[in-house]
């Protein structure tokens, strides 16, 4: 089928991906959603999340992402696994160009194409990435247990994750480049009461070192510039995020960050284009928002095809 058109092509199956198909293909629209993935993004690194409406006792980031995934699938959403490479999206048709070769057409596009994480660049990151070197907690903090680890950052990931790898290590090291954290109240409440965590304020990392395996990180204090060796066996680097959103250069209009601006109905700059959840400009980053755009995004492009 070269030459279908589907109503809407959705780029990136996270939660604002899923979600955006599940309403989209609930109005009967011809749905098209593309990842490079196991649909979920960033919900599928999640042990357990407790602020998603509707589950008090906390849900697991698996078990919500498959949800979503066979939600939108049971609605008609067609999910194409493989890696978008480039897309146009100034003309009439909007389009998809796959690693797999494959041109896939819509006549609107929603584009939530997520964020990745973001790296410290100092000697030693990338030499033991795997190796003691991770981004995501959930992954491999059970690789380490009974182990000494340090955790890099202070926002709702850093500080979440730094009580959460407690389960396995023996003594977990915050390392923070300010002297407060950015993390929710609750989640540092956690943190800074719980015995196994120190927190290293105003500091950062200098270099990761080791032979085989990550063995220290040597921390700077930024307002001293003293530095001190910390014994560790793993660096968890949770210090944010950046959008996905390269590909998307010189077509959408983005902020000085590479978030997508849109207005409240999740319109971009480009006639038919929305954009929803992570990668957007916003204040809040959170699976209920990606939903919500998601959601929004769709109504907004039934209504966009409803036009043409
Ligand atoms: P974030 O909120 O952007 O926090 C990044 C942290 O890393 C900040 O504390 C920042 O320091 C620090 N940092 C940034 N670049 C650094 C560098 N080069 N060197 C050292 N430190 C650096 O990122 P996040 O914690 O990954 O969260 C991303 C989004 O997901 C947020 O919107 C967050 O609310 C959301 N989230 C929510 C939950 C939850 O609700 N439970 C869980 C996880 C994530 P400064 O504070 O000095 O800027």
């Amino acid at each position: 089928m070269a030459d279908k058109i589907y109503d809407v092509l959705i780029l990136g199956g996270g939660a604002a991906g899923m979600t955006a198909g599940i309403y989209a293909s609930r109005s009967r629209l011809s749905v098209v959603m593309i990842e490079k993935g196991y649909p979920g993004g960033q919900v599928m690194m999640c042990e357990t999340i407790e602020n998603f409406p509707g589950f008090p006792n906390g849900t697991n980031g698996f078990e919500l992402a498959s949800g979503m995934k066979e939600q939108a699938e049971k609605f008609g959403t067609e999910i194409k696994l493989t890696e978008i490479e480039k897309v146009e999206l100034n003309g009439p048709e909007k389009v998809a160009y796959t690693s797999d070769g494959e041109t896939i057409r819509g006549k609107s596009a929603i584009l939530c194409l997520g964020a990745h994480h973001r790296r410290l660049m100092v000697p030693g990151e990338a030499d033991f990435l795997g190796k003691g070197v991770s981004y995501c907690a959930v992954c491999d903090g059970a690789l380490f247990a009974g182990k000494k680890l340090a955790v890099v950052g202070g926002g709702d990931t850093a500080v979440g994750d730094a009580v959460y790898l407690t389960r396995f290590a023996s003594e977990v090291h915050i390392v923070h480049r300010r002297d407060a954290f950015r993390a929710q109240k609750i989640l540092q409440e956690r943190a800074l009461e719980h015995p196994k965590i120190k927190v290293h304020w105003d500091s950062v990392v200098e270099r990761v070192s080791g032979t085989d395996l990550v063995e220290s990180v040597t921390l700077k204090t930024v307002k001293t510039e003293e530095t001190k060796v910390v014994d560790v066996d793993a660096v968890f680097v949770l210090v944010g995020l950046t959008p996905n959103t390269g590909m998307l250069q010189g077509q959408v209009e983005m902020d000085s960050d590479g978030y997508i601006f849109t207005d409240e109905n999740m319109q971009t700059s480009v006639p038919g284009v929305f954009a929803a959840g992570d990668a957007r400009h916003k204040l809040l980053r959170q699976i209920v928002t990606a939903c919500s755009d998601g959601a929004i995004a769709a109504a907004a492009a039934e209504r966009f095809i409803e036009g043409l």
